[in-house]
């Protein structure tokens, strides 16, 4: 079985530093905002909402950065082939408002600190690009 999410890494600007917003999910390990993309729905869309949704930030997307692939496997529905898109964009708002029971905390990262603190291998690599898609500005 397939299945789709969406998500944004959304960074904001202070002191010259560049700070990402991470969350923790439910599975204990430190991501990025995402979600499963509803009927209807572009993926920047499903981005931007699950953004909100999760943390209460608002974000205006810049670009798309890249896909990640993972399986995992579901009681009840066997193996998932997952395929999540990533955008890049700017926080319009900067206080952030967890969903608990959604996520289990969220906060602003260093970019720097924020490869060390990825829970998925995959993530750490998003970060990779998104360091240099910010330094080649
Ligand atoms: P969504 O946020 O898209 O609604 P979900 O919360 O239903 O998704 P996932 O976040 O995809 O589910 O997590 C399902 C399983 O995959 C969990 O065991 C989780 O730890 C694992 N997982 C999540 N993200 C990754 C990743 N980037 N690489 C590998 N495994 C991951």
């Amino acid at each position: 079985m397939k299945e789709i999410s969406s998500g944004c890494i959304v960074y904001k600007i202070e002191n010259n530093d560049v700070y990402l917003l991470m969350i923790l999910d439910r599975f204990g390990k430190w991501t990025f905002p995402k979600g499963k993309i509803e009927e209807g729905e572009s993926l920047e869309e499903t981005a931007i909402r699950e953004l909100e949704e999760e943390t209460g930030i608002k974000v205006k997307i810049e670009q798309y950065i890249r896909e990640t692939n993972y399986s995992y496997t579901d009681e009840n529905r066997g193996t998932i082939e997952k395929t999540v898109y990533w955008y890049l964009g700017r926080a319009e708002s900067e206080e952030i408002n967890p969903r608990y029971g959604e996520i289990k905390e969220a906060k602003w990262v260093q970019i720097d600190f924020a490869t060390e603190l990825c829970g998925y291998d995959s993530d750490r690599d998003t970060v990779r690009e998104v360091y240099k898609i910010l330094s080649d500005r």
